[in-house]
């Protein structure tokens, strides 16, 4: 059995981290994969080595001196290895890649220099192999993974190898060169090495003891979730929600592999467990999210029930203006079109001017919609969380302005005021989840 582990920046960010990260693969021998994101920060105010390697390329795109962010770069790699103890020679690697520096070196190969040193440290720290992710993670020109030359570069490296640290972040393009995946990415790089492994688990390690149920800016304290979907993880990050980089469950989820969150601080608290199907039953919501700043354009036209394909005339005037559409509440001679505010700003009057020209229709806008979403796999099967919700809602005096229910019975979608967003939130917690 192989249990990939995924540790983040901060998991990473000094010699006392990587030492926590030693106990932790040490505590479980089948913890044989160790995927590393570069060195984060220390504190609140210090910077992440991707961050100082994305501005060493500015300045030498620029051409202008970038000393002084070099040697912040340089002695957070050697400070590592010497308070570590480690005999690797990371100055000699960071000699190099000074040598490479000028205004042509591609900012991908430049930027993924913070996993792959970080990896280089940890690989001889735990006596694990290093693997360079260049030679395992492959794409097409597209940009597109090949599947079938990344697969096989992955286990052939593992069934040389058998304990591997790969750096995360990025791969190669058919001519080797670096690929760069987004922000984030070595969540993504850990979910597919899971998944040619064929891991019993993907254990991915950052500083929270998982999912909370609701966003601790807003509500104080909220419980974290134990267990959850995959679908429904993917209602709450759409919803506003920030877990994982949201390209990482489709490697894994496709191969029934479990994700579980967990927290490098806290080694012992079982974090979340993110799978296709959860046994529990009894939890009825699983958690509450939410996003602010969303515009209901409101369409009213005298007989518009009657009249065949008036929603997708009018549809279509959005599609036009390359704006996404989030929901579509409907009455009858009238519906509203609700989107984000950042999507339709620079469109907004043409949208509307259109809607009335060539349709005819009457258009009210209404600003600062924010929208709530319950989720939970088990509520359709149970009866009266809609009437909590609206009790709830009703007794705090916050007005409902659209609600929307999926055919997934999967999430409820409330739309409120700006002004009440943190009261629904927080209201909805306590009556559901409190
Ligand atoms: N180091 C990269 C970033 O900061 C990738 C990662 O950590 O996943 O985005």
């Amino acid at each position: 059995m192989i249990v990939i582990t995924k540790f983040g920046g901060s998991s990473l960010s000094s010699a006392k981290q990587f030492a926590k990260v030693k106990k932790i693969i040490k505590a479980d021998d089948k913890r044989k994969v160790v995927v590393c994101s570069a060195l984060g920060k220390r504190n609140k105010e210090d910077s992440k080595i991707t961050d100082l390697l994305y501005i060493l390329h500015a300045h030498l795109k620029y051409k202008v001196s970038y000393d002084e962010v070099w040697n912040v770069i340089y002695s957070r790699f050697t400070d590592v290895e010497r308070e570590l103890k480690l005999d690797i020679n990371i100055a000699a690697d960071l000699d190099k890649l000074k040598s490479e520096l000028n205004k042509d070196i591609s900012e991908e190969y430049l930027v993924s220099r913070g996993e792959y040193l970080t990896s280089k440290l940890m690989a001889a720290y735990l006596g694990f192999e290093f693997c360079d992710s260049k030679d395992l993670l492959k794409f097409n020109y597209d940009g597109k993974l090949d599947e079938e030359a990344t697969g096989k570069n992955i286990q052939d490296a593992f069934e040389k190898n058998h304990q591997m640290v790969v750096p995360g972040f990025y791969g190669s393009y058919p001519n080797g060169q670096v690929k760069l995946l987004s922000r984030g990415g070595s969540d993504i790089t850990g979910s597919i090495l899971a998944k040619y492994l064929g891991a019993s688990v993907y254990e991915n390690w950052t500083d929270v003891s998982g999912i909370l149920a609701a966003d601790p800016k807003v509500v104080e304290n909220p419980k974290a979730i134990k267990e959850i979907t995959y679908t429904e993880l993917r209602e709450l990050s759409y919803m506003g929600a920030s877990v994982l980089h949201e390209e990482t469950i489709f490697p894994v989820q496709s191969v029934n592999i479990p994700i579980n969150l967990r927290n490098t601080n806290e080694p012992d608290n079982p974090g979340t467990l993110i799978k296709n199907v959860c046994e529990d039953t009894n939890t009825l919501v699983t958690g509450i999210a939410g996003k602010t700043d969303f515009i209901s354009f409101d369409i009213y036209k005298d007989h518009m029930s009657n009249e065949v394909g008036f929603l997708r005339k009018a549809v279509e005037i959005f599609e036009k203006f390359n704006v996404s559409i989030e929901h579509i509440p409907s009455g009858i001679d009238s519906f509203s079109v609700v989107v984000s505010k950042d999507s339709v700003e620079k469109y907004q009057y043409d949208i509307i001017m259109e809607l009335k020209n060539k349709l005819g229709a009457e258009v009210n806008i209404v600003n600062d919609i924010s929208l709530v979403a319950v989720v939970g796999r088990n509520m359709a099967k149970k009866s009266g969380i809609c009437a909590k919700i609206f009790e709830t809602l009703g007794s705090n005096v916050i007005n409902v302005r659209l609600l929307a229910q999926g055919p997934s019975e999967l999430n409820i979608i409330i739309g409120v005021a700006k002004v009440d967003y943190k009261k629904t939130i927080n209201c909805l917690y306590n009556a559901l989840l409190g």
